[in-house]
């Protein structure tokens, strides 16, 4: 089995509404995003996707999600912007982008800081 790994990085404000703690209050993350696709073997060449595709699929997502206040985005709007929601969200749309190659997504990570992540995966 292979699994290959890019990260990307978007910078987001967000508060938790059903939640009582520090992330209640509006602030914001530099969110760290680790993408993971498996597969059994390789296609052509060697390669299970081009690490390219993997990554500017990942960007059109992230740069979506980049600069804004996530609670005023869809899905936010109606749902947490957790990490761990967030990670769903982002494994469905980077699917979405990856179109026929979408079977290979395996993971979406959500780094919220340096030590604390959230991974949503099939
Ligand atoms: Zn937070």
């Amino acid at each position: 089995m292979y699994e290959l790994e890019i990260i990307g990085v978007f910078s987001a404000a967000h508060r938790l509404r059903d939640y009582h703690g520090k992330c209640e209050h509006l602030h914001g993350h530099n969110y760290r995003v680790h993408v993971a696709v498996r597969a059994a073997s390789t296609g052509t060449g060697g390669i299970v996707i081009d690490f390219s595709d993997l990554k500017s699929a990942s960007s059109r997502v992230l740069d979506r999600l980049d600069h804004t206040f996530l609670n005023e985005i869809e899905p936010f709007d109606e749902i947490e912007p957790s990490a761990e929601n967030i990670a769903a969200f982002l494994f469905s749309e980077i699917a979405r982008e990856l179109n026929d190659r979408a079977g290979l997504l395996y993971s979406v990570s959500v780094w919220e800081s340096d030590t604390s992540r959230a991974t949503f995966f099939r």
